[in-house]
């Protein structure tokens, strides 16, 4: 039987355009789903957009737009990204459409019903985070994350028992039946969890909610008194609770369950892409939920780190956000996609700098893949070679196990210095001093060699890798470079 994976990329806030961070989750996704599936495997991959946090609600209300009007407009950008970073997406998932509500229901109505009860709580809470703070956590009264004094909350809601999966949750993660890459991460969830696990609200008055939202099945909580707002009962989900049932909807969960059956529930490899910064809530309250409904839970969650710029952390506030677009536009989707592949830390945080990214465009695009390609394949069309048609490649180990273990820079790095053992051969054997049958001796092997590499840069530079492949079947041309130096 056909092997099969799922992977996820985590869902964005639509509230602002995307950034370089969110744009190395999603080529680090899409480098694992190209890589399965020129392994043979049968691979959903999906992505989407948060849409029913309560920040989209402000934001709009500050533009003076209709909430759906915003996160439209938002999403869409969230979108575009899949052709800008040539993303292989098979479905986009939007958190505000009527399946995603039907499924997140079923979710909620499915918990046990000794896990979900009510309370009043009084609480600060930072809409930026959608997060209750303690008193503690807290910077001078401001929270860490935004400065921003976060708002006192009192009211009534709905609540998760935490307190029920704490040893539940210890023994997954220490078994590795959910699986927490790299290490760091899993020790540092580990120790959270080990302090103690408070149960967690899950819903908001939908008063508070400003109306947005997935409503609360069977919810007949009385309209509040308080407020200038207009007042209705009942309560909506707490964001975080109908945004983590994105993974199972977007396979149709609650509505047509036909994929939802085929790559979750029958398929042992469930994997979710994630930044270091959500991990509490992908690691113990979705694995608490998920159980509490008897639905099986992600066997495992990679968890990327955060890119500096020039050093520095992104900030509106200091101007220094990288458009992905542009940056795109400037220099070519092939290589940004290997800049955050090959540059940045997969197992820890990273940097961007124009000037880093400069140096490692010429020095290992322009002139170490491009240049050995420029060269071969001049070669190779001064003695006429032909080369037999695509067959089946296989992935060298060193990228396919680092890959298997989400280390995209080392399979880079092991990649490249292929490569260069490559350019080494052929300065010690000469070809261009041969000619006739020698030359074409010593430059079939060097040709079958490139293609190989030509595959195995497939996850990573998908275009380039084509490209190459190309070239190289049938009558090799020489063409114009890969990579023009900069
Ligand atoms: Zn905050």
């Amino acid at each position: 039987m056909t092997k099969k994976i799922y992977i996820t990329t985590a869902i964005p806030y639509v509230n602002a355009s995307p950034h370089i961070g969110f744009a190395l989750e999603v080529v680090q996704a899409d480098a694992l789903a190209r890589f399965y599936r020129a392994s043979g495997y049968n691979v959903f991959f999906s992505s989407g957009a948060d849409e029913n946090s309560l920040k989209n609600v402000k934001a709009a209300q500050e533009a003076g737009v209709k909430t759906q009007q915003w996160v439209d407009k938002y999403a869409a950008q969230y979108e575009k990204l899949q052709d800008t970073l040539n993303l292989t997406y098979d479905a986009f998932n939007r958190t505000s459409k009527e399946h995603h509500f039907k499924g997140a229901q079923k979710l909620w109505s499915l918990c046990k019903k000794e896990d979900i009860y009510k309370k009043i709580y009084h609480g600060l809470y930072c809409v930026g985070c959608e997060l209750f703070y303690k008193e503690s956590e807290l910077i001078e009264g401001r929270c860490p994350e935004h400065g921003v004094s976060p708002e006192e909350v009192e009211e009534e809601n709905y609540f998760f028992r935490l307190s029920n999966y704490q040893k539940y949750l210890e023994k997954l993660i220490t078994s590795n039946k959910l699986k927490i890459i790299p290490d760091t991460r899993r020790n540092e969830i580990l120790s959270f969890i080990k302090q103690g696990l408070e149960d967690f609200s899950i819903s908001r008055s939908f008063e508070r909610a400003r109306g947005w939202g997935v409503p609360v099945p069977g919810d007949d909580s009385p309209a509040s008194t308080r407020g200038d707002l207009s007042t209705r009962g009942g309560q909506v989900m707490y964001v975080w609770f109908d945004a983590l049932a994105t993974y199972i909807t977007v396979l149709g969960y609650g509505s047509d369950e036909k994929l939802f059956s085929e790559f979750w529930k029958n398929n042992p490899n469930r994997v979710h892409v994630i930044g270091k910064g959500i991990i509490r809530f992908h690691s113990v309250y979705w694995p608490a939920m998920l159980a509490s409904a008897g639905v099986p839970l992600p066997s495992a969650e990679f968890v990327h780190g955060y890119i500096t710029v020039e050093g520095q952390k992104i900030s509106k506030s200091l101007g220094n956000t990288i458009d992905p677009f542009e940056l795109v536009e400037k220099f070519g989707v092939e290589a940004v996609r290997y800049y955050l592949l090959r540059e940045i830390p997969a197992w820890g945080d990273g940097d961007f700098s124009i000037s880093r990214f400069k140096e490692i465009y010429n020095g290992e695009l322009a002139n170490g893949l491009g240049n050995l390609v420029a060269r071969v394949a001049r070669l190779a069309a001064d003695t006429n070679l032909s080369l037999p048609p695509k067959k089946n490649f296989k992935f060298k180990k060193e990228v396919g196990e680092n890959l298997k273990q989400y280390r995209f820079d080392q399979a880079l790095i092991a990649l490249w210095e292929e490569i260069s053992a490559l350019d080494k051969k052929i300065n010690e054997e000469k070809p261009w001093e041969l000619e006739g049958r020698t030359l074409k001796r010593v430059i079939t092997p060097i040709s079958s060699e490139i293609r190989e590499i030509a595959f195995n840069l497939s996850p990573f530079l998908p275009a380039t890798s084509e490209k190459i492949l190309d070239q190289f079947t049938g009558k090799v041309t020489a063409q114009k470079p890969l990579f023009p130096r900069i």
